[in-house]
């Protein structure tokens, strides 16, 4: 292994405490939300014991301090994604929030009856519900990708789907919160743009896993959460390219987006602040630019190497348990995310169980009813893996997951 998880385990001051059951914890939950470091608890104390205030108004030193924080923060955040300009780098209440703009502001604007979003049948739902209530204000329609039987999906059908439906907008989960499988994400923009469609990425489980860079993968919009990503709760990233973020109409409207207001009306300012209405997430800023500083320290492709050897030994060494069954291609083709099926056992008493043996995991649907309804299941157990993970607790999973299925069988 590149990267030995021993010596980053101190530095999450977390991992030191026990189940409730009383057997140490082994987190494997992190595709739900990461644990945060050190480093970035003391980035949020620090602001809010030496400096905090509110941004971009006030004129004192407190406000100043914290607005160059802030926007310090947009600079680390530019750099760790590798955009052009700190005006493509928008703050959003996460993922979520920031599919929602797109859909409402990107899409209100540029989609009518009738037009096409493509999505994949593998979307967490932040990365459908939008697009369905977008469909029901304007009529626009829907459609999905299906998966192979391997658990990814076809070039050749993506190609196909594009040339038929010439879908609007083209908008993908770099990586499945359930499956674990990568998708091509700059060969698939590609393509969807020689079929005349934008693409946004949803790289939620992409960018806390792997070095990301938005202008490789020319990605339209490109968006994720930061507390995936050992930073705070609150705060994800919405990137999109400057001349489609400047030809949007802002999303929500309200004090920090606005050049003038009269009693007749307003005119917004430029950008990233026209998407930032109100008071911003300041320390959650802050905190994320110190995560995303901290995973660089340990180095995004150590991470990811570490994370494929954990999930190839998971995923070998439940494979080889009688009646699991893995929702997920091979480790060749995935990132950390082990979920799978036990025969007869609810994904909920798997959990349960695992519980009792310090083994924190995630069961149900995984917020993918879609995809789970399309591989023939209501429910899974998901395994999900970090820098601070290690082998010895992939045993532990999987030898929780034979004592309940010979507790439970
Ligand atoms: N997209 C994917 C692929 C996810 O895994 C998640 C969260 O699990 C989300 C979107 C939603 O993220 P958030 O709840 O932080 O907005």
């Amino acid at each position: 292994m590149s990267l030995d998880p021993l010596q980053i385990r101190p530095d999450f001051p977390i991992l030191q405490r026990k189940s409730a059951s009383g057997a140490p914890l082994a987190f494997l939950d992190n595709a739900a939300s990461a644990q945060r470091p050190q480093v970035v608890i003391d980035a949020i104390s620090d602001c809010y014991q030496r400096y905090y205030a509110n941004v971009h108004r006030g004129i004192h030193t407190l406000s100043e301090e914290s607005t160059a924080a802030y926007e310090a923060a947009r600079e680390t955040t530019r750099e760790f994604i590798g955009a052009r300009s700190h005006a493509e780098v928008v703050f959003a209440a996460g993922t979520t929030a920031a599919i929602n703009t797109v859909a409402h502001s990107w899409g209100g604007e540029n989609l009518a009856a009738d037009d096409v979003v493509l999505l994949t049948i593998a979307e967490h739902h932040a990365n459908i519900v939008p697009w369905h209530q977008l469909a029901e204000r304007i009529g626009c329609r829907v459609e999905f990708l299906p998966l192979r039987d391997d658990f990814t999906i076809d070039d050749a059908v993506v190609q196909a789907k594009l040339d038929s439906l010439r879908p609007k907008l083209f908008s993908f989960a770099s990586c499945s919160n359930v499956l674990g499988t990568n998708f091509p994400v700059a060969k698939w923009t590609g393509m969807a743009h020689a079929a005349g469609a934008t693409v946004l990425v949803d790289a939620a489980q992409g960018a806390p896993h792997q070095a990301i860079d938005v202008q490789h993968w020319d990605a339209d919009f490109v968006v994720f959460s930061g507390h995936k990503l050992c930073g705070p709760t609150g705060i994800g990233v919405l990137y999109g390219k400057e001349t489609l973020l400047d030809a949007m109409p802002p999303f929500l409207g309200g004090g920090g987006m606005i050049d003038r207001v009269t009693t007749t009306g307003f005119s917004p300012t430029g950008l990233p602040e026209k998407f930032e209405a109100g008071t911003p997430p300041i320390t959650e800023a802050i905190g994320l630019a110190a995560a995303m500083r901290y995973l660089q320290s340990v180095g995004m492709d150590n991470i990811q190497a570490h994370e494929h050897v954990l999930c190839q030994a998971a995923d070998a060494a439940l494979r080889e348990i009688e009646g699991v069954e893995i929702l997920g291609p091979t480790p060749d083709r995935k990132a950390g995310i082990v979920s799978f099926t036990v025969d007869g056992i609810h994904a909920h008493d798997i959990a349960q169980w695992l519980d009792t043996r310090g083994v924190a995991v995630r069961a149900g649907h995984h917020c993918a009813m879609p995809l789970h309804e399309s591989v023939g299941k209501t429910a899974s157990t998901r395994a999900s893996f970090y820098l601070y993970n290690t082998l010895e607790e992939v045993d532990r999973l999987v030898q929780a997951v034979k004592e309940a299925r010979d507790k439970f069988m």
